[in-house]
């Protein structure tokens, strides 16, 4: 009886923010990087760029993902792991994060892009993500904190689930208010960068002009985005210059 209790109470609560309080940040590590194995380990479903293989790629991302992550504003800037990946698929348009702060870029979204701040937006989005722990939420909600619980203690299975929530992370939807979030850490880590601090807004307009991006589908548009994040820059006296760098041609040149 009182497991059932239990049980329920924690299926309750996995649907909204409270259920984080069960899952703590180093959780978030251990799931992160459960599913970073998984995913290097399914190179039909993610054929990862490796860094041997593409040393100039991965210097260029470094150069640019360091200059954001040196940004103040960072909430769990000393305690996540930060590490990027490439996969290389040219035919899809998106980026993505696993709890923990693991974050993979398609190359597909790096050629629809051209300019080094509206890349730096993306990014910075991404680690907004990751700071915010939306992934761990957006997880929960599709999986119940008991699953995600098996998969952090090891429990039986959770070699499979952790498979199963790999496969699907490249999809996985955040909600709305989320992406406000998101775009609004992105605007305070980027005023303290050389980067435009509303790059965020440039991204999106650079992706509206491709064609049906997955970006949009798993990060849907909270209303008014673009003019929300170039008035937050503004209302926060952020400099929304463009850096002029070109580690991101670097980058973009130098895929296979
Ligand atoms: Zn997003």
């Amino acid at each position: 009886m009182h497991r059932i209790l239990l049980g329920t109470l924690i299926v309750g609560m996995s649907g909204c923010k409270g259920g984080l309080n069960l899952f703590s940040v180093q959780d978030d590590l251990e799931l992160g990087q459960q599913l970073r194995d998984e995913i290097a380990s399914d190179p039909v479903a993610y054929p990862t760029l490796e860094r041997a293989d593409a040393p100039e790629a991965y210097a260029a991302l470094d150069a640019i993902t360091g200059r954001v992550l040196a940004a103040n504003g960072i909430d769990l800037r000393d305690e996540l792991a930060w590490e990027f990946r490439i996969i290389d698929d040219d035919t899809v348009v998106n980026a993505f994060a696993a709890p923990g702060g693991y974050v993979w870029i398609y190359t597909g979204l790096i050629r629809t892009l051209d300019n080094e701040d509206s890349f730096a937006g993306v990014i910075a989005h991404e680690i907004g993500h990751a700071d915010g722990r939306h992934s761990t939420e957006a997880l929960t909600r599709v999986y119940g904190l008991g699953i995600l619980l098996d998969v952090v203690l090891g429990n039986n299975g959770a070699g499979a689930l952790a498979g199963d929530i790999a496969e699907g992370l490249a999809g996985l939807e955040f909600s709305r208010a989320n992406e406000r979030d998101a775009d609004e850490r992105s605007v305070t880590y980027l005023c303290d960068t050389p980067y435009a601090a509303d790059s965020v807004a440039m991204f999106f307009e650079d992706l509206g002009e491709s064609n049906g991006p997955t970006f949009l589908s798993t990060h849907p548009a909270p209303a008014n985005r673009v003019e929300d994040v170039r008035q937050l820059a503004v209302d926060e006296g952020c400099s929304t210059e463009l850096s002029g760098l070109t580690d991101f041609q670097t980058l973009r040149d130098s895929l296979p």
